[in-house]
């Protein structure tokens, strides 16, 4: 059985509540490995670093775009503060999830733009990659990036123009690829995860968002009282055989190459998908 890396699912998410520890077991019996759990604000950053230390996974530190509304200045210094207290946490891979959301309407653009550069500013500073939320955003995003260089990492659920994933490729990032390239309409998603070179690719679920197409219920169905699929981390395997058959490549193959693909992205993922 290949053995893949989720590097991206929210397990910390309210719609884990009741199982969380039998979604973590049912994902590593399907061949997950290992989680990157990203955090979303300051009052999960406690509940994502004590999951990820229960089940050997890893986990990322920051504020994301669509929680800036909500945020505090003084979270930045509190982000500082942990990721010093956690500096030497092998568990502690990037500063994530940050980046800008143009999508969602309502939100405050130069409220997002100063948190993420103070948190772009953060994984300089500790020397962290970082793991970015990219959506309707990604030349702002680059734009930062040209002038505050930082390590790479992951373009998270990317969904841009083959440009502009090239751009993020020649700062150094992966470009996160999950759920979505499953629906038959996602033509130039699909045409991007095809084609992109292998090296730039890492799997995710982005669980429990983003539902494949085979969790996908419609608003007609929902109108009927079904309620919409709840993504895991266990779909990753099915997600990654689409993305394998687009490509006309072997499963085993591709959960090898993106592994090790993650592992390069990442600070400190460990060294054992390759077994698998
Ligand atoms: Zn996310």
């Amino acid at each position: 059985m290949s053995c893949w890396i989720d590097t991206h699912c929210h397990l910390d998410a309210a719609e884990f509540e009741a199982d969380r520890d039998g979604v973590r077991a049912a994902a590593r019996a399907a061949g997950v490995a290992h989680l990157v759990v990203p955090a979303v604000e300051r009052a999960n950053w406690s509940q994502v670093m004590a999951l990820a230390h229960r089940h050997g996974d890893s986990y990322a530190l920051g504020i994301h775009p669509l929680y800036t509304p909500r945020a505090r200045e003084q979270d930045i210094a509190a982000l500082r503060e942990m990721l010093k207290e956690r500096r030497d946490d092998p568990h502690l891979v990037a500063v994530g999830e940050i980046g800008l959301d143009f999508f969602v309407p309502g939100l405050d653009a130069g409220r997002q733009a100063w948190f993420y550069e103070q948190q772009i500013r953060l994984a300089r500073e500790f020397d962290l990659p970082v793991i970015l939320h990219v959506r309707k955003s990604s030349d702002h995003l680059l734009k930062t990036l040209r002038a505050l260089k930082v390590k790479g990492g992951i373009a998270h659920a990317f969904n841009g123009s083959v440009q502009q994933a090239q751009a993020f490729i020649a700062l150094g990032f992966r470009l996160g690829f999950g759920g979505a390239v499953t629906y038959d309409r996602a033509l130039r998603l699909r045409e991007l995860a095809a084609s992109l070179p292998l090296q730039a690719l890492v799997m995710e679920t982005d669980a429990p968002d983003i539902p494949p197409h085979w969790l996908y219920t419609t608003a007609e169905q929902r109108a009927q009282g079904r309620l919409q699929g709840r993504n895991s981390p266990g779909e990753l395997p099915r997600i990654a055989q689409a993305i394998a058959d687009l490509r006309g490549m072997d499963a085993a193959q591709l959960a090898a190459a993106t592994s090790d693909n993650a592992r390069q992205a990442l600070r400190g993922l460990p060294a054992w998908a390759s077994i698998g």
